[in-house]
């Protein structure tokens, strides 16, 4: 069980003193995110059987030419949206000021779960001030003492409830599936199959992804329509929430909302960064990926990024082109585009290419069809015989070059994973066999068995 927990408040009420006590000498300086200023610190922390990740929003001090509190807004609404819980706290000398007014407004509307605690606390200093706490309508103040280590249980009985809550709110993890080699039987029965299809208990796990203003919010708001549900119960304080579970067309589906990010993403260059990381954080989440393209400015930089790690982390990825209302030349524009994404994501061939138009709804029959058969052929199972019969013909057509006259022989292959399909191929001399080679099978089982939507994993294992 594990979750983030952000340490949020004004200057000086403690934040990194409690910081450090829950980081202990665990203590480590993050700062792994290609393209992101890291100015919050993050630290691995426990607290009794807890085992969390610390944000201390405490770094005040980065030089930046606007206002200290237009600073620390920013950096603050970056700790709330990065974690699951907040630890909300005020001095419990000083009493609630406006400046802790401040940051209550921001909590109630952006994060999902506070715990607020009145430091400075130690002995039965601060009382009137931490009862004062209540009136920022986050529930009981908790009187503790970051540098005296006092009330740290109280946090604990806190944020332990909570922590069930973020473990049960939180989607499973995509597992690939392993050691599954079948018999045509097996997997023409569809043997197993139960076990991914999208139902009310297991919908379909989806992240739509796109630069600003490419329409996520539009479609979003589309597909779930009035059938809007936020998961999970609500305690305490719940913002919008992360994900929507929503009836697409009759399949179940649980969307998750990169939407919201839009709205940081206008205040600063810097937060629009962020908001690539929060994308490419949905999709570890995803089972299929939608790209959404604004067809008026398709596949720039960001998309192409956002789709590349989609693949790379093996996602069904279906594009969408959007604003379709807006294109006059429909023909002339679509062939563009299939040029364009041939180009610029070859590694991702053979992915679905749908025009829809979120704004009218037009086309969202095809994106959803779109999304199911990319979804089934991510959990393609193909029996080993077929394959087998498959590769003779494959190599029979084309066989493997002969460097310095020895051949290069494949003998025996079989699919070993799921969600993407994975393959191997027994071979003599896989160190020899040319990319172009692996390239020319990957595109025939994309073909033969028709695949499309989801990266193919093949590799060699040597036979001798
Ligand atoms: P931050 O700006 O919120 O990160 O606050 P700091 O952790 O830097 O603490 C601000 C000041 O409050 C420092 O002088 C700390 O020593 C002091 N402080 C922090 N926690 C406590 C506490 O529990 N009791 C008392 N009396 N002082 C504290
Ligand atoms: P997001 O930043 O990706 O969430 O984008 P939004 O959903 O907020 O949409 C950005 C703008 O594009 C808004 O003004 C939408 O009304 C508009 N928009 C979204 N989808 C469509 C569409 O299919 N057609 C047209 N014409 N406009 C759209």
């Amino acid at each position: 069980m594990s979750f983030t927990l952000a340490i949020v408040g004004r200057p000086n009420v403690g934040k990194s003193t409690l910081f450090n006590r829950l980081v202990g000498k665990r203590l480590a300086l993050v700062d792994d995110q290609p393209g992101v200023t890291r100015d919050l610190r993050e630290g691995d922390a426990r607290l009794g059987d807890l085992r969390f990740v610390v944000i201390d929003s405490a770094g005040l001090e980065m030089v930046e030419d606007d206002s200290l509190q237009g600073r620390m807004r920013r950096l603050t609404e970056r700790a709330v949206d990065e974690a699951d819980i907040c630890l909300f706290v005020i001095d419990a000398r000083a009493g609630v000021t406006a400046a802790d007014e401040y940051f209550a407004d921001i909590l109630r509307r952006r994060a999902r779960h506070v715990v607020l605690a009145a430091n400075k606390a130690e002995g039965h200093a601060g009382e009137a001030g931490a009862s004062e706490g209540w009136s920022l309508g986050l529930g009981e103040p908790l009187r503790i003492s970051a540098e005296h280590g006092e009330g740290m249980e109280d946090i604990y009985r806190a944020l332990k409830p909570l922590a069930e809550i973020v473990e049960a709110e939180r989607p499973a993890p995509v597992t690939p599936e392993t050691d599954i080699a079948l018999t045509d039987e097996q997997a023409e029965s569809g043997e197993g199959a139960e076990d991914w299809r999208p139902s009310a208990a297991r919908p379909l796990q989806v992240a739509v992804i796109g630069r600003p203003n490419a329409g996520k919010s539009t479609l979003i708001n589309k597909i779930i329509g009035e059938d809007r549900l936020l998961t999970g119960p609500e305690a305490g304080i719940t913002r919008d929430s992360i994900s929507v579970r929503s009836d697409f067309m009759g399949t179940p589906v649980r969307i998750f909302d990169t939407a919201g990010m839009r709205k940081k993403a206008r205040i600063s260059d810097k937060v629009e960064k962020l908001s690539v990381a929060d994308g490419l954080r949905a999709v570890r989440f995803a089972e299929v990926v939608v790209v959404l393209l604004d067809v008026a400015i398709p596949f720039e930089q960001q998309d192409l990024r956002i789709a590349d790690f989609a693949e790379t982390e093996g996602r069904a990825v279906v594009v969408a082109a959007n604003k379709w209302d807006l294109e006059e030349d429909k023909p002339h524009k679509l062939n563009e585009l299939r040029e364009a994404f041939e180009r610029l994501l070859p590694q991702l061939k053979g992915a679905p290419l749908v025009t829809v138009s979120a704004r009218t709804g037009k086309g969202l029959d095809r994106l959803h069809n779109a999304i199911l058969k990319a979804h089934e052929v991510w959990n393609r199972r193909i029996g080993t015989a077929r394959l087998n019969q498959w590769l003779t013909a494959m190599t029979e057509a084309h066989p493997p070059p002969a460097p310095g006259g020895r051949r290069i022989r494949l003998r025996y292959m079989t699919q070993v994973k799921t969600r993407p399909p994975g393959f191997v191929v027994m071979a003599t001399h896989t160190d020899q066999i040319p990319e172009s080679y692996r390239r020319y099978l990957v595109n025939g089982l994309r073909v033969d068995f028709d695949m499309p939507g989801t990266p193919i994993r093949l590799t060699f294992r040597d036979q001798g």
